[in-house]
């Protein structure tokens, strides 16, 4: 079964995926063999904490069909985990006693909801990170009443926003004193907070939540600022954390737990070894641009999976390839429509640029001159626009640019 220079990539999430389709693109697909310790073919994870969760017989969507990877000559490996690798005899040992060749091996193991030992294996605590979590905390959520999301950030929120479309009583714990200060301006934050407060859910910033009390296998309680408040579902929502277990078993060089961790790799998504990629929610990689010192980032989007996923079918072709794709993301939350790209900037002039409907407004962040980011609400064309703006580096003179009458294509 093995075909010469095969290029192995372990994960069939979004990167691995993409990569796939990349390499299938450039005539490739005979080479690749594609590792997934899950027994369902590469999904989207989108819907998961969105439409899937409110409609009973939805069903996961997937990235491709089982036929297009057989046409496309890709191997794959369903079902079986990658559990090591032996760089000096460039194999890839699989649970199911497989042991796969490669020349070039590219990890694409994503990331793992974080959890909280105290809640593990509790009949009524649910995390959503995979179509299996999904599927059970959909039957989960049929039958409680009342829902505790732990953790306001997007997959805390977007789950609270589907439990509240669904007629639940909707409860958001947020330790922090507002929501998603790392990636959202705190304008655009205490939008999105009165949104979800204005639509019924009881969204509280602020909270420490501790004094879990669990008896039958369930979680009866928990403590909110010393309050006890008993628990009909908890949802956790608390971040995910990199799946690089199988780069530092190996030896790989690898961000600190501290600093995020994830696979470091360089401009052309190289690890340590170069014959070894890493790509997605995975890698730690350098941010475009930025020399000494060094910026990494490590980013958990859709579009950056994407992207990641050209770059590397790039270095995978004998290119040398700088990453350098503009961040973007969006979040479906109820109502709104979050979209952002660009980098945040530590100070920056917002301009609000009002959107075609009431509900909608853009906010442009300019570092001086230079136009640096936006955030858009509603807005889908003017952010469409506004993220062309960003990567063809234009800077439209603010004043104008928020002018509701001017279309933005008009600066391309
Ligand atoms: P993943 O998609 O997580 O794929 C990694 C795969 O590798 C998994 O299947 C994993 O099981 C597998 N794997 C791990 N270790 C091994 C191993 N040892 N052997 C074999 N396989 C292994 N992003 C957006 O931009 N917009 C959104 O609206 C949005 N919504 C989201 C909603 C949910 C519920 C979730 C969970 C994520 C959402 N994201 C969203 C984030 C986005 O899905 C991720 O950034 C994206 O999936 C990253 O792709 P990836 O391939 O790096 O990782």
């Amino acid at each position: 079964m093995s075909t010469p220079d095969p290029i192995v990539i372990v994960g069939g999430g979004h990167a691995g995926a993409a990569l796939c389709v990349a390499l299938a693109e450039a005539g490739l697909g005979a080479r690749v063999h594609l590792v997934c310790d899950e027994p369902v073919l590469p999904y989207q994870r989108p819907p998961l904490s969105k439409s899937f969760l409110k409609n009973p017989d939805e069903a996961p969507a997937l990235h491709r069909a089982e036929a297009w990877y057989a046409e496309a000559g890709i191997t794959l490996h369903r079902g079986d985990a990658a559990v090591a690798i032996d760089r000096a005899g460039h194999r890839l040992q699989l649970a199911s006693g497989t042991a796969l060749p490669y020349a070039q091996l590219v990890l694409a193991t994503g990331a793992r909801a974080r959890t909280l030992p105290a809640l593990q294996g509790l009949d009524n605590v649910a995390v959503l990170r995979s179509a299996a979590d999904a599927v059970r905390t959909r039957a989960l959520l049929a039958a409680a009443q009342r829902v505790t999301v732990l953790g306001g950030g997007y997959i805390g929120l977007e789950i609270a926003a589907s439990a509240q479309a669904l007629g639940k009583q909707v409860t958001v714990l947020e330790a922090a004193p507002r929501l998603l200060a790392r990636s959202l301006s705190a304008a655009m934050a205490e939008h999105v907070l009165q949104a979800h407060r204005a639509s019924g859910i009881d969204l509280r910033l602020g909270v420490h939540v501790g004094g879990f009390e669990a008896a039958g296998g369930r979680l009866q309680a928990l403590q909110v600022d010393g309050v006890r408040e008993d628990v009909d579902l908890l949802v956790l929502g608390i971040g995910a954390v990199p799946e690089d277990t199988l780069a530092r078993a190996a030896g790989l060089a690898c961000a600190d737990a501290a600093d995020g961790g994830g696979v470091l790799v360089d401009a052309a998504l190289r690890s340590s070894d170069p014959d070894v990629l890493a790509i997605g929610d995975c890698a730690s990689f350098p941010l475009a641009g930025s020399t000494q010192p060094l910026r990494r980032l490590r980013l958990e989007s859709v579009p950056n999976a994407g992207d990641q996923a050209r770059t590397a079918a790039a270095t995978l072709q004998g290119r040398q390839p700088v990453h350098a794709a503009l961040p973007w993301f969006w979040s479906d939350q109820g109502g709104l429509r979050l979209q952002m790209a660009g980098l945040l900037p530590a100070h920056a002039v917002v301009h609000r640029r009002p959107g075609p409907t009431p509900t909608g407004f853009s906010l442009l962040h300019y570092v001086g001159d230079r136009f640096a980011c936006v955030e858009s609400v509603n807005a889908p064309m003017d952010h469409m626009m506004a993220r062309k703006l960003l990567e063809a580096g234009k800077s439209p003179d603010p004043a104008a640019a928020c002018d509701p009458a001017q279309p933005l294509k008009q600066w391309l």
